[in-house]
């Protein structure tokens, strides 16, 4: 079955007339448009793509070659009088609950009038979460490069340059190895920056003997990676090589963890347990993954309130850290497949900290 036919077929099942997506992500999933304007209206059977003069040659070449059974609608000015046409006598017309601003739906529910807005969650997002060849193919692809891009940073990699520097060379790099972009935006956190999850990269210049996060992936085709390293320039402290191999360890448990048929929270537990062991729960603040697609944090949650159960095809990151406030942190990361036997690592770089 086509991408459009189980997404026409849920929307039956769900007891919709007619269901308006504007999640870019999800458009691209049916579709194939990777336009940033664009809306896609499932009714009757039928899928349209909404979108205006700017983008509709693009959308032309993309549905066609995505082999999407999606027709072009063509609108002026915001839209509104192609999507109502469009859904003109629907009494139930979902729309995405989790992708929709307040003011949006508003304005669509007076138009549509009544009761006829249902606030619809995960209906194309459920689709995605298993990853078919072609999928499993371009991520396979964008983690390499993220692999080739960090092995030539770490040729050039010294002290002195800052985290921006490094982040700015990693994108280039990444670009440079055949990527559409980064998968994200590069973080690099050293020193007592590293102590911050998601820091936001610094003009602070990288000193020997600081821990160095580098958080950063590639995105081929719209498919993205996710992979974490920590280095430390020089020998580490034995505070700092007690967490490097601690995180390592627990890291190495959770991909362990990782099957079909496996409650997402047992992979979190894994790399918990470890921590907790080695005295360093506390200090794992996040949840221990998330699933990576089109979206680089998307079904399944890889945490202690994870519901899902791991199917083969899932693509997910395992990914503990530990952060000591003014002391810095460390995470590794890596994306992986979940198959019959096991978990089948994306990203492959080394784990190898030190750098001297
Ligand atoms: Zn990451
Ligand atoms: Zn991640």
């Amino acid at each position: 079955m086509s991408r459009v036919a189980r997404a026409v077929a849920e929307v039956k099942h769900r007891g919709l007339d007619a269901f308006v997506i504007s999640a870019p992500s999800n458009i691209r999933y049916l579709s194939g448009f990777s336009g940033s304007s664009g809306t896609i209206v499932l009714r009757n059977d039928a899928a349209m793509l909404l979108t205006d003069g700017r983008y509709t040659e693009r959308a032309r070449d993309e549905i066609d070659a995505a082999d999407a059974d999606v027709e072009i609608v063509r609108v002026s000015g915001n839209g509104r009088a192609e999507l109502l046409r469009l859904l003109d006598g629907a009494s139930r017309v979902g729309i995405e609950a989790d992708h929709t601003s307040w003011s949006a739906a508003s304005s669509l529910g007076e138009d549509l009038g009544g009761d006829t807005l249902v606030a619809t969650t995960g209906l194309v997002e459920a689709f995605r979460e298993i990853k078919d060849d072609v999928e499993l193919g371009l991520m396979r692809r964008a983690a390499e490069i993220a692999d080739r891009a960090l092995a030539q940073l770490l040729t050039e990699f010294a002290p002195g340059v800052s985290e921006r520097d490094v982040a700015r060379r990693l994108d280039a790099l990444v670009l440079d190895a055949g990527a559409d972009g980064s998968g994200f935006d590069t973080i690099v956190g050293s020193g007592p920056n590293s102590s911050r999850p998601h820091h936001q990269s610094t003009n602070r210049t990288i000193e020997m003997g600081d821990l160095v996060i580098i958080d950063f992936g590639a995105e081929c085709s719209g498919y993205r990676s996710d992979m974490t390293r920590t280095f430390v320039f020089g020998e580490p402290s034995a505070r700092q090589r007690e967490l490097l191999d601690a995180v390592h360890d627990a890291q190495a448990a959770g991909v362990a963890a990782v099957g079909v048929g496996v409650a997402a929270q047992t992979i979190d537990a894994a790399c918990r347990s470890h921590l907790s062991a080695a005295g360093l729960a506390e200090w794992f603040t996040h949840g221990t993954g998330h699933g990576v697609g089109l979206d680089i944090h998307e079904a399944p949650s890889v945490s202690a309130k994870g519901t899902a159960t791991l199917a083969a095809g899932h693509v997910i990151t395992v990914e503990p850290g530990v952060y000591l406030p003014e002391f810095g942190g460390v995470r590794w990361e890596d994306t992986v497949v979940v198959t019959s036997t096991g978990a089948d690592p994306l990203t492959r770089s080394p784990k190898q900290p030190v750098i001297i």
